[in-house]
């Protein structure tokens, strides 16, 4: 048998565009895209004609002459040529395409902010509301009252303001680049002062220093790193009177110094500083600030709004800590605030004027599907507990070991019903908050071990993350775990389902 023997059999693109499915196919989306998606099998087929080795060919030859065997072995071979096997493999390619990159899945790690997953699954209403504002025209930046052109930022402004205590607020893409427009909003041309203690990376690029060098803020480090006294920040702080002077003549390195512009305390988000230790409070800080006439800034990171501490989240929230006097805020929104991804900036309206007005926020402004989501989900927090029943970080951060165990009873009954092969026992786990918020605490919750006698914890957790939507464990002492305290009651069905 010779190749171009096999090549003369491809059916034709025209031939097998006559096929019913294809038909149907065409008037859904369009004759254009399944033809091409034709084209593409067609040549795939070619491609693999061509590879064929001398080996692969003296096989067909063989099978040819093998009597009834090998005949049968040949057509099963020449079905994929058929112009109804084609149009199928079309069909599916076409299918594939249109699978898009980003997709839901199942969190059974138990861990809530999981930044590989997405961070904070938003509440319902933010959903409902991004959908019902973004399929139209919407008042983003128009006033309807007045007739005239709006501001974006005042859209949950307001809001902000009346949940935080603060006098204004401004909404960004990210808190790294609400850090990015406070200091060079803040700071540009001055020098900013910071805690070693405090010099944190946050994740991927984001170093506080680097941040601080493209603001064009100078970082003036205070203190060592387990202890920070707020006389440290003191005996750094550099006025208009001190510069003149030019002190770096007297420096052997002869390192330029500048005005102090504002004392910044950058909360530990991911990690602890434990033993031998001491900070300058915010309090202490708030007061240094008064006495000098500088700003204060908190890059607290985290965004909880609500005192959690009766839930073991000892972490300082946006009201109480704004309640201290601090100048100048910021925080994620997709952290313990639970809402889309958002950097938002509170605190003096003359410090947030001026990053309005700055050149880059424009660069860092948000779409009104942020706008829409964080409305929706700042809403909430009008009454604690409609926050706490609503917004799934929360709600997942309150429930209680006893909670989590009447829950984890109800999968393993689940998966259980669907699978009888499969074993489902409840144990006790430590679950984490994550995404580098609160990084010593940890949740006492229940998880589903999985198992089926034979196959290991590794073989099962890959096929739940090969499953259509996929489930995301956790391998402890070789079991696979399914910790229910991230997975949606709604989800149940699909757990089992994966688990198939
Ligand atoms: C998380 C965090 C950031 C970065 O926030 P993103 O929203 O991820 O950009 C900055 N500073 C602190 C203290 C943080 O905890």
């Amino acid at each position: 048998m010779k190749k171009n023997e096999l090549l003369r059999r491809l059916p034709k693109i025209d031939e097998i565009m006559k096929e019913e499915s294809l038909i149907v196919l065409s008037e859904k989306k369009g004759a254009l895209l399944v033809t091409e998606a034709v084209r593409s099998v067609i040549s795939n087929m070619r491609q693999n004609i061509l590879a064929l080795d001398e080996e692969d060919m003296a096989q067909l030859s063989a099978a040819a002459e093998d009597g009834e065997a090998g005949k049968a072995a040949l057509e099963k071979f020449f079905r994929q040529f058929e112009t109804s096997a084609v149009a199928e493999a079309a069909a599916v390619r076409l299918l594939q395409d249109e699978e898009l990159n980003l997709y839901p899945l199942i969190n059974a790690t138990g861990t809530i902010l999981h930044t590989n997953l997405g961070r904070a699954p938003i509440c319902a209403d933010a959903v409902k509301n991004v959908a019902r504002v973004s399929r139209s025209y919407s008042d983003l930046e128009y006033n309807v009252i007045k007739g005239t052109r709006g501001s974006r930022h005042d859209l949950v402004g307001n809001l902000i303001a009346e949940l935080t205590g603060a006098e204004d607020a401004m909404v960004v893409n990210n808190n790294a680049s609400a850090t990015m427009i406070v200091l060079a909003a803040m700071g540009a041309g001055k020098e900013i002062i910071v805690s070693r203690g405090e010099l944190v990376e946050i994740g991927g690029a984001f170093r506080i220093p680097d941040i601080m060098a493209q603001s064009g803020a100078f970082l003036t480090e205070v203190g060592t790193s387990n202890k920070t006294k707020v006389s440290d920040y003191e005996k750094a702080i550099m006025t208009k009177e001190m510069v003149a002077s030019e002190p770096w003549k007297n420096d052997p390195r002869g390192i330029r110094r500048f005005e102090t512009g504002a004392l910044m305390k950058v909360h530990k988000s991911n990690y602890d500083i434990v033993g031998f230790t001491e900070e300058a409070s915010l309090e202490e800080l708030v007061e240094l600030g008064k006495k000098h006439d500088l700003p204060v800034i908190f890059d607290m990171g985290n965004g909880l709004m609500l005192d959690m501490s009766e839930y073991g989240l000892n972490e300082p929230n946006i009201p109480a800590s704004l309640s201290t006097g601090i100048d100048v805020m910021l925080f994620s929104g997709d952290k313990l605030l639970g809402g889309p991804q958002a950097g938002i900036i509170v605190g003096k309206k003359k410090y947030i004027s001026r990053m309005k007005k700055h050149p880059l926020a424009r660069a860092m402004r948000v779409d009104k599907m942020t706008f829409a989501a964080l409305e929706a989900t700042l809403v909430k927090y009008k009454d604690p507990a409609i926050a706490l029943r609503d917004i799934p970080v929360l709600n997942m951060i309150a429930g209680s070991s006893d909670d989590m165990k009447a829950k984890a009873g109800r999968l393993a009954e689940i998966i259980k019903a669907a699978n009888p092969g499969l074993t489902a026992e409840l144990i006790e786990v430590k679950d984490q908050i994550g995404g580098g918020s609160a990084p010593s605490v940890r949740l006492d919750g229940w998880a589903v071990a999985v198992g089926d006698g034979g196959r290991s914890a590794a073989s099962i957790e890959r096929r739940l993350r090969k499953a259509d939507v996929p489930v995301i464990g956790r391998i402890h002492d070789d079991r696979l775990l399914l910790c229910v305290r991230t997975i949606f009651e709604n989800e149940f069905d699909l757990v089992a389902e994966a688990l198939k």
